[in-house]
């Protein structure tokens, strides 16, 4: 072969070059790999011919493990690679309820702890969504995990997807199941393992401490900035980074008494020397001090409460796929998603992107990096303002709180849902 002829030849199997695949296998059941799936299967090119690969079932513990907060911008994404309509998701999700725990409007406050250990009290506080009434419009849904990709998964046994219930342990191992053997088999990689397919092994850059539990209501009653049908972002500053967490109405079938869900996380950078016992119990006695202040009390903390050290990346890390495969995950991971709150949208939107892309015979990783450009600059600018910056954002939400919570404004339609 000469080398014109072998540069065509990787190129038709380049994952740039999407229109010369067939079959996909996909390594892994997600969100972000299951809209992806979805997507593909509904299409006559790839209906029959998409492949995923993952264990069924995760481990059923009440514990809260992974996002509970459902962007409003993830269910039009979820719901097309589904092929199913909003109220079906939603219904199926949150059990036929008649009102979902849907938030329309979004505040923000710095809290401070107050001496005697009376619970923590908020100031310069300021709505960051929704204006000053919301816009009738949902920002976000909170429940378990689980429960959304429980359902997505059942959603998308109902395409023509084959499934196949085992781990995959590498490329090798996930081209050993594929059936064709033509050279037109595109490989995905949609696990949370960035070494799967073979790329090297990267020292996490950032680290994230995050803290998370179900609540209820005490009996005095929601205290302001808590009120029904909205989120609360509650922001700390200790030693020069604000802890930020999110406060939300929510329901969870593992926890039924439970109403609301609590999360405060804190970015750190993963060499700058951190006692981890220490700060997750600091994080903890911050987030039950926050949630108190706010008329919470936790349902079954033993049981219920979790706290984790997540590792994450610098914004704008973004792996190349090799050819003929999509490091689909690792594309819409950049940054911190649990100090975001921004990894089921990025999940869903990206397995729409990239679906696209294949189907229109482009690039997978150059679309979703570009679609998800507006939520790595706000993460950005986010970042900069709880950490470098944390001082002067404390001090202009003590002066003028009107202006601090507008800082956090633009994230309007990264959260707001598409469908209304
Ligand atoms: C504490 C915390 C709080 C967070 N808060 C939020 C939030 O409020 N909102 C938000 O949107 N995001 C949040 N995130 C991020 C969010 O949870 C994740 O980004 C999102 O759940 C990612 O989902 P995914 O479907 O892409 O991947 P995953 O959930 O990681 O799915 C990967 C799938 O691959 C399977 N798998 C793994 N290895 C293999 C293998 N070798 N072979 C086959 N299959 C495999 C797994 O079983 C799993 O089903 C938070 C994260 C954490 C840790």
């Amino acid at each position: 072969m000469n080398s014109t002829q072998n540069n065509i030849s990787s190129a038709s199997i380049s994952a740039s070059n999407g229109k010369n695949y067939d079959n996909v296998m996909i390594a892994g059941d997600g969100i972000g790999g299951l809209v992806f799936a979805g997507r593909l299967a509904q299409s006559e090119r790839f209906a029959g011919r998409v492949t995923v690969v993952a264990p069924k079932g995760r481990p059923i513990s009440r514990r809260l493990i992974l996002g509970c907060s459902l962007r409003g911008s993830a269910v039009a994404p979820i719901c097309q690679g589904l092929d199913i309509d909003r109220d079906t998701f939603l219904d199926a999700v949150f059990q036929s309820q008649s009102s979902y725990p849907a938030c329309s409007r979004a505040t923000l406050a710095m809290w401070k702890p107050n001496k005697n250990g009376k619970p923590f009290s908020p100031y310069g506080e300021g709505s960051w969504l929704g204006g000053s009434r919301g816009n009738g419009t949902p920002y976000a849904y909170s429940t378990r995990n689980q429960q959304i990709t429980t359902k997505i998964r059942q959603f998308a046994e109902n395409l023509p997807i084959e499934f196949i219930e085992r781990k995959v342990e590498s490329l090798d191992d996930l081209k050993s199941m594929a059936t064709d053997k033509t050279g037109r088999t595109l490989y995905v990689n949609a696990t949370g393992n960035p070494t799967l397919f073979g790329a090297p092994a990267k020292k996490p850059t950032r680290m994230c401490f995050a803290v998370q539990g179900a609540f209820r209501v005490g009996p005095e009653g929601l205290r302001a900035p808590l009120a029904s049908g909205e989120i609360h972002a509650p922001f700390v500053r200790r030693n020069g980074i604000i802890n930020v967490g999110f406060l939300t109405p929510f329901s969870d079938p593992l926890n039924p008494t439970a109403t609301w869900y609590a999360i405060l996380s804190r970015p750190v950078v993963a060499d700058s020397g951190y006692d981890k016992d220490q700060e997750l119990k600091t994080l903890t006695d911050e987030l039950l001090a926050i949630a108190k202040g706010g008329g919470l009390i936790p349902v079954d903390p033993d049981e219920t409460l979790a706290a984790a050290l997540v590792p994450g990346g610098w914004f704008l890390d973004a792996p190349k796929s090799a050819p003929g495969t999509i490091e689909l995950k690792q594309l819409y991971s950049a940054g911190v998603p649990t100090y975001f709150a921004d990894g089921m949208s990025g999940a869903a939107l990206s397995g729409i992107t990239a679906a696209d892309a294949v189907l229109k015979g482009r690039s997978p990783d150059a679309d979703v990096i570009k679609m998800l450009r507006p939520f790595r600059a706000s993460n950005y600018l986010h970042w900069t303002l709880m950490g470098p910056m944390s001082g002067m954002t404390n001090m202009i939400l003590r002066a003028i709180p009107s202006i601090g919570s507008k800082l956090y404004a633009p994230q309007h339609r990264l959260w707001q849902e598409a469908f209304a």
